[in-house]
């Protein structure tokens, strides 16, 4: 096999419990991931002079601008391939070649989602034969989101995030995304929220049992009220803009509207098909919104496509 093309979800948090900043210096988390249908494609083709090489190609202008993607070997699925070859001591090479659709810094964890891609598709290609469990600690090692890119799926996520299990979720769930023209750099969140929360006693993350309960019974209209975000107050201070966005999906009737992780991308939460439309024609009125994106969660992780 000479090519392997695998396509990889972005994630949304249906609630984002921050803790204390720790030792390491990040902070401890408890979060429900949910993988959603939009997708980057990695596709990875063999070199056989064990060197890696990437090109990134955009097909929406408009969510790549918000920030540079590396086009080098700092780019997040260039290291996965790297972190493969160091830990299977293969001589292959890969040319990884990106096509780019989750918004760039959007708190989407499209870097991360590039990294669990280059995983699937260079273990493929290179027939280093590791099982999703053998991979998982390589991508803990890459970032704390990319464990649960190659789960997929509705996922529990504790530890700083990379620590991944399986939820009891019934149902398929219509998602509206707002994206932002400039992206927002996960790092000055959370040293926001750290800011925010100086002198306080922050205490250490939980997942809600509301949350739970409603994912088990498949209800959107239970679920609505459930999700939540502790990085809202943080993006929200340094983006003051979006919380006018919030405001118009929640006017068009969303069941809930929340910052997507470390933001600037805001979800809203529909009844259906028709709802979502009704309310992505709201958002596209929203000065600070640059796209608008009707999506379906959940999705499985990264996975082979061609
Ligand atoms: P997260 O939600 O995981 O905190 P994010 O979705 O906010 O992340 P990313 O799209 O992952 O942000 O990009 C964060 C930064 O990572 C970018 O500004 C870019 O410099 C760098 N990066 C490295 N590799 C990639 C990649 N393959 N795609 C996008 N950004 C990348």
């Amino acid at each position: 096999m000479s090519s392997v093309t695998v396509g990889v979800p972005a994630k949304i948090n249906l609630c984002l419990g921050v803790g204390p900043s720790r030792a390491d210096g990040f902070h401890s988390l408890a979060t429900v991931y949910q993988a959603v249908d939009l997708h980057d494609e990695v596709r990875a083709t063999l070199r056989d002079d064990g060197d890696i090489t990437i090109t990134v190609h955009a097909d929406m202008d408009a969510r790549v601008e918000a920030a540079p993607i590396p086009q080098d070997l700092d780019n997040l699925a260039a290291r996965a391939a790297r972190a493969l070859q160091d830990a299977t001591g293969t001589v292959d090479g890969v040319e990884l070649a990106i096509r780019k659709v989750i918004p760039v810094a959007g708190g989407m964890a499209g870097g991360s989602a590039d990294a669990a891609a280059a995983l699937v598709a260079c273990n493929e290609l290179w027939g280093t034969g590791m099982s999703r469990g053998e991979l998982a600690p390589i991508a803990a090692s890459l970032g704390s989101d990319v464990p649960f890119l190659l789960h997929g799926g509705t996922a529990m996520g504790t530890g700083r995030g990379e620590s991944v299990s399986p939820v009891l979720a019934r149902g398929g769930y219509h998602w509206v995304f707002a994206t932002a023209a400039q992206g927002l750099s996960t790092a000055a969140v959370y040293a926001q929220f750290d800011l925010l929360n100086q002198g306080r006693q922050v205490p250490e993350p939980q997942v809600p049992d509301a949350l739970m309960t409603a994912l088990r019974g498949g209800d959107p209209h239970e679920l609505g009220p459930c999700l939540s975000n502790d990085l809202t107050e943080a993006a929200l201070s340094l983006r003051p803009e979006l919380a006018d966005t919030l405001e118009i999906g929640l006017e068009a009737g969303a069941l809930a509207a929340i910052v997507s992780g470390s933001g600037p991308t805001t979800i809203f939460l529909a009844e259906d098909d028709q709802h979502g439309l009704d309310i992505s024609i709201a958002l596209g009125a929203a000065a600070a919104c640059a796209d608008v994106i009707q999506s379906r969660g959940p999705m499985p992780g990264a996975h082979i496509i061609g």
